[in-house]
């Protein structure tokens, strides 16, 4: 299936969508309750979605809790410093 009918990306696997979902916070800066916080199977194509609704995800929670999202945004950062050179 190439697409589903709620617009969304779709993922092949939880594990994707969860990779997809952290490297989200790691590029960009949500607001507070802005962006995706979840992933959930999707009934009507059976891949995996990002949803700002709902309980957010376990390990970006415990990403955000330990700081590794800003972290990681500081190695980033650093990185495209390094690569303009
Ligand atoms: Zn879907």
């Amino acid at each position: 299936m190439a697409s589903c009918s709620s617009g969304k990306k779709m993922y092949a696997s939880e594990a994707i969508a969860e990779d997809v979902l952290i490297e989200a916070w790691t590029r960009y800066d949500y607001a507070p309750n802005h962006g995706p916080i979840a992933i959930y199977l999707c009934e009507d194509c059976g891949a995996y979605h990002l949803t700002s609704k709902g309980v957010m995800n376990e390990k970006l929670a415990q990403y955000i809790k330990e700081g590794k999202i800003s972290r990681q945004k500081e190695a980033d950062r650093w990185l495209n410093r390094l690569k303009k050179k």
